[in-house]
Order: structure tokens, then C-alpha cells, then sequence
């Protein structure tokens, strides 16, 4: 039997993208394909402490292995803002969120504007088992005003060193080089141990 492994995501597109990258090999599960379990309250002064908590709570909920992710951009110019806030860092839409940035970056000079878009994963094993954390980063700059239209969040203020924004990519583009996609690959070593039983939960 193949093993499962919880997702703990609610959103289609990382789903698909994790079930692209493990392939046949094991059984990804989200949220909603279990019965409900309690939401661990996503708190933490770091995204790897946030990702860790959630794995962990999950995994001893449903007793799975369970994969758990946040994310963000970190604005240099701003200390590393909005960082773990990024989905509250407004009120109301997306583009409020990058229309605030923008109005706090500027006057900002252009080799002032550095940023980083950050991805947390963290593979937690039931049990009080092990728990294993990738990161992966995207660095670029936050522009001056929003161009493109594919993607989500601060993506069309997102500006990558070749010069287009991230919502000037296709889909597959980002996921050579987003954040989510370097923590995925980095972590796709430890999700394929699981097949092997307990090389990940060691
Ligand atoms: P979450 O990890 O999906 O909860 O994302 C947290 C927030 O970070 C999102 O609501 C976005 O504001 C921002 N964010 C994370 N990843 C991206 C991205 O790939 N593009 C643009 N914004 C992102």
C-alpha cells in the first residue's frame, strides 16, 4: 500500500503542485479530503516555528505524516516586513496589500528596494516523531508600480532580477524559480523516504 501523506492546505494549486512533484509514489491528502480535525492556531515568530507547529499539531491530530507550509515576502527596506504578516498585512484584496507596500516604499531608492519572497515547509512524522524543515527564497526587488497579470498576492510588484515581474510569468516559469518551488524540491528527497517506511521517521 502506497503511503499517505496530509497535505495541510486547503488550496488546490499547492496540492497539484506537491502531487506533480512526488508522483505516484504517495497518497497526497489535504484537509479536505479527511474527516475535520481541530486548526492548530498558526502562531510563531518565524515561519519555520509556524510551519513546525502546524505540521506537528496535524500529525498528531490524524496520525499521518504531514506536510505544512507558509510563506511571504520579506521587504528589506522594512526590517523584513511584511514577512509572516504578508496575508494581513491589509485589509480587503491583494491589491490593497501591494498598493500599502508601495505607498511605504516610497521615495525608496531602486538598490534600496531588495526583497525576498520565503517559503517554509516543514515534514513532521505522528508520533512525536522526527520533523525535518526546508526553506527556499526568491530574491528580487519590490518595483514602483504593478505590471502583469498571472499569479497571486505581490506578485505584479515583484520585480526578478532579469526585469520582468513575478505576474509576467507563466505558472510553470514561477515554479522553476519561486520560493515554493526551491522548498519543494528541496524537501521532495525527504517525502520520497517515506516510501521507503521509516527512513524519514528515522
Ligand atoms: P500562504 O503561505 O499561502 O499563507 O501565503 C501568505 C501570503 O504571502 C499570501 O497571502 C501572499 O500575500 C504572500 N505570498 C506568498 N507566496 C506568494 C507568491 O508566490 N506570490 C505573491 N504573494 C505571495
Amino acid at each position: 500500500m502506497k503511503p499517505r501523506l496530509l497535505f495541510a492546505t486547503s488550496n488546490q494549486g499547492k496540492l497539484r503542485e506537491l502531487r506533480g512533484l512526488v508522483g505516484d509514489a504517495v497518497e497526497v491528502v489535504s484537509l479536505s479530503d479527511l474527516p475535520p480535525v481541530p486548526e492548530p492556531v498558526e502562531d510563531g515568530p518565524t515561519f519555520e516555528a509556524i510551519v513546525e507547529k502546524k505540521a506537528r499539531e496535524y500529525a498528531e491530530a490524524t496520525g499521518l505524516p504531514t506536510l505544512s507550509d507558509d510563506s511571504g515576502l520579506c521587504v528589506d527596506a522594512l526590517g523584513g516586513r511584511p514577512g509572516i504578516h504578508s496575508a494581513r498585512y491589509a485589509e480587503g484584496s491583494d491589491q490593497a496589500r501591494y498598493q500599502k507596500l508601495l505607498g511605504e516604499l516610497s521615495g525608496v531608492p531602486d538598490d534600496k528596494r531588495t526583497a525576498a519572497f520565503v517559503c517554509a515547509l516543514c515534514l513532521a512524522m505522528p508520533g512525536g516523531g522526527r520533523a525535518v524543515i526546508e526553506v527556499g527564497r526568491c530574491e528580487g526587488r519590490i518595483g514602483h508600480e504593478p505590471r502583469g497579470s498571472h499569479g497571486f498576492g505581490y506578485d505584479p510588484i515583484f520585480v526578478l532580477p532579469q526585469g520582468k515581474t513575478m505576474a509576467e510569468l507563466t505558472a510553470e516559469e514561477k515554479a522553476g524559480i519561486s520560493h515554493r518551488g526551491v522548498a519543494f524540491r528541496k524537501m521532495k528527497p525527504h517525502l520520497l523516504a517515506l516510501v521507503g517506511g521509516p527512513a524519514v521517521g528515522g
